[in-house]
């Protein structure tokens, strides 16, 4: 081995070591933006909650007025129409997550809903006592004793 060729293998250890140093800088810098992020949308979500929530302002999911039959129920078991909270209501702001499938914990099956629907959970966690599971067919209770979660978590649907 040469003098000058071990020469120049302790230099590039030590570019090697350096470059170990800033790969753990990096790390831990984006490990602090993505814990930053998630705060700040938390933060989002509470001075939301500050803005009451007017359940009045309603209409099916299409958009259409509430009609005093929508609560019939089609062959498949869901009704003729669902209520939501308006896309104005809405747009004042979520206080959850916009999520869209929830698991049904006795049958274990997956229903996903469409947007209006997950956004009225998210804009009022409470609004509805009940969902739809497509598997089962038939409406269940959501909330604390509730018999759904969101698809991934732990967390009952309607809290
Ligand atoms: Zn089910």
């Amino acid at each position: 081995m040469s003098e000058r060729g071990d020469k120049l293998r302790r230099q590039a250890a030590e570019q090697d070591g350096e470059a170990e140093t800033l790969e753990k800088q990096a790390r831990y810098h984006r490990d602090t933006a993505r814990a930053q992020r998630k705060s700040a949308t938390q933060a989002d979500l509470e001075e939301n909650a500050r803005i009451p929530v007017d359940r009045s302002a309603v209409t099916l999911t299409d958009g259409r007025p509430v009609d005093p039959n929508h609560r019939d129920l089609k062959p498949n078991g869901q009704q003729q129409g669902y209520v939501v909270l308006s896309d104005e209501e809405r747009a004042k702001g979520f206080v959850r997550p916009v999520r869209e499938s929830y698991k049904h914990l006795t049958c274990g099956a997956v229903t996903t809903m469409g947007r209006a629907l997950a956004e009225t959970y998210a804009r009022d966690p409470a609004f509805y006592s009940g969902t739809f599971c497509a598997t089962c067919q038939k409406h269940f209770p959501v909330g604390d004793d509730g018999e759904f979660v969101w698809a991934g978590t732990e967390i009952k649907v309607g809290t």
